[in-house]
């Protein structure tokens, strides 16, 4: 048997209860003949908590000390299960991001794996361990620093790594049993899916299903490495997400014509009003933006409501970059040449995924008629080949997401679907 990375995300490890009982589910899959390496994250919402402590003493903290700081979380973790795997018998060492090889670029708080090289893990699991390596950071290949991923960067941990040592799965353990047609805090009535292919899986983690990064989701596609995501509570099969379709009792699992629906509150939109109709406008303000490294989402231009002659452009960004964009664009605003701007954080974005739609036009009207049956008002829309979204008031997002549910027969006519744990922060 082969070598399997398991990842376990900070709910399934939010106290020392969890912890052990992780410890126990990786021996499991050891004494079942595997060669196991664990990514781990932060014990419960430790993450957040280290955010709100350094922010209590600087406003803006620097990237790389708070990269710093927010990787003091994953290693408490990964002693801690290394030791709670020594206590059942077995043979476990720990290793930060650095130690496991894991290479970033310099960009703080956001940084990009660009090389693993996973020899002290190789090495560590020849030699009979249980190898736990800290999730959601690395190291620079310049300089030298401790980097994170961005948040829920511990998914990217643990595929980077399982395509490395060419492991035969990656494992992804969660709070819910799976990749679910809506997110089951919010639709009850949401079905946990058998397979989905990587493509659709792309879309929704791009569109806010935290369940899986799409950074993750990248590299699997681009390693071709093969995502099971289960729960560590119930030891129920989950989702498999590959390009290919699973077997299934002989028979191949077909793809579904609508994969699900995602929503997402954690972004906000900025209006540049009154931008003089010429040339070349879009492109110094979103030159601005980039030059901040910011990236932005959904982008449209209207006529001004302003004045005439003028036009106001908004884009969505997430919200923890909404200071940096204004700032940005202010310090610009001679040479931009606009009138004033608008920030709105109360905002949400709900999409509905899945490749049947490329060849059924009457999707998008259906989408259409089931947010105005439930009174939701449209502000911004875009598409892809296999996505359609809207950026609605982030009040009305928890019955559109239900209504939208209901409205593509996604509804499960069974068991409720369960959160084991975690907070939804
Ligand atoms: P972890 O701490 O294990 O990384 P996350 O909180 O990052 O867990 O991701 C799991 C959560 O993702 C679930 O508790 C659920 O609320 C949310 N979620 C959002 N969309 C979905 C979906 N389509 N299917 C399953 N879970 C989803
Ligand atoms: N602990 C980090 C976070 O909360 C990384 C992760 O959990 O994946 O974002
Ligand atoms: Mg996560």
């Amino acid at each position: 048997m082969g070598l399997v990375v398991q990842k376990y995300g900070g709910s399934s490890v939010a106290d020392a209860e969890g912890i052990k009982r992780v410890a126990k589910r990786v021996v499991e899959a050891k004494q079942n003949g595997h060669q196991v390496v664990v990514v781990v994250s932060a014990m419960g919402d430790t993450t957040d908590e280290l955010i709100d402590l350094a922010e209590q003493v600087s406003p803006m903290p620097a990237g790389r000390e708070l990269d710093m700081l927010l990787t003091a979380g994953e290693r408490i973790s990964m002693a801690l299960l290394a030791m709670a795997i020594k206590n059942l018998g077995h043979n476990a060492q720990s290793f930060t991001g650095s130690q496991a090889g894991v290479i970033t670029d310099s960009v703080h708080n956001k940084a990009r794996i660009i090389d693993v090289t996973p020899g002290r893990i190789r090495a560590s699991v020849d030699d009979g361990n249980i190898a736990i390596v800290a999730g959601f950071q690395g190291v620079s290949q310049q300089g030298k620093n401790i980097t994170t991923l961005g948040r829920g960067g511990s998914d990217t941990t643990a595929v980077a790594l399982a395509a490395a040592l060419d492991a035969e799965v990656c494992e992804i353990y969660t709070d819910v049993d799976g990749v679910f047609t809506a997110d089951p805090r919010v639709v009850k009535k949401a079905r946990k899916i058998d397979w989905i292919s990587t493509g659709d899986m792309l879309e929704l983690a791009a569109s806010g299903s935290k369940v899986l990064l799409h950074r993750c989701v990248e590299y699997a596609r681009r390693y071709n490495i093969p995502i099971h995501v289960r729960s560590s509570f119930s030891g129920l099969p989950g989702t498999w997400v590959s390009s290919e379709p699973i077997q299934r009792g002989g028979k191949k699992v077909e793809q579904a014509l609508i994969s699900g629906v995602a929503h997402d509150t954690s972004e906000a939109k900025v209006t540049v009003v009154g931008v003089p109709d010429k040339p070349g406008e879009a492109a110094s303000i979103f030159r601005t933006i980039a030059d901040a490294e910011i990236n932005i989402d959904m982008v449209v231009q209207n006529v001004s409501a302003a004045s005439t002659g003028l036009t106001d452009i908004s884009f969505t960004l997430p919200k923890t970059e909404g200071r940096k964009a204004i700032d940005a664009l202010e310090k610009n605003k001679g040479a931009i040449g606009f009138e004033s701007l608008r920030y709105d954080d109360q905002i949400g974005k709900i999409s509905l995924v899945g490749a049947g739609m490329k060849t059924n036009p009457g999707v998008t009207a259906d989408f259409f008629t089931a947010l105005s049956d439930a009174g939701v008002n449209i502000e911004l829309i875009s598409t892809s080949e296999i996505r359609i979204s809207v950026v609605t008031r982030k009040d009305d997002v928890d019955g559109a997401v239900r209504a939208v549910h209901t409205a593509f027969g996604l509804d499960s006519d069974s068991d409720e679907a369960v959160v084991y744990g975690g907070t939804g922060r």
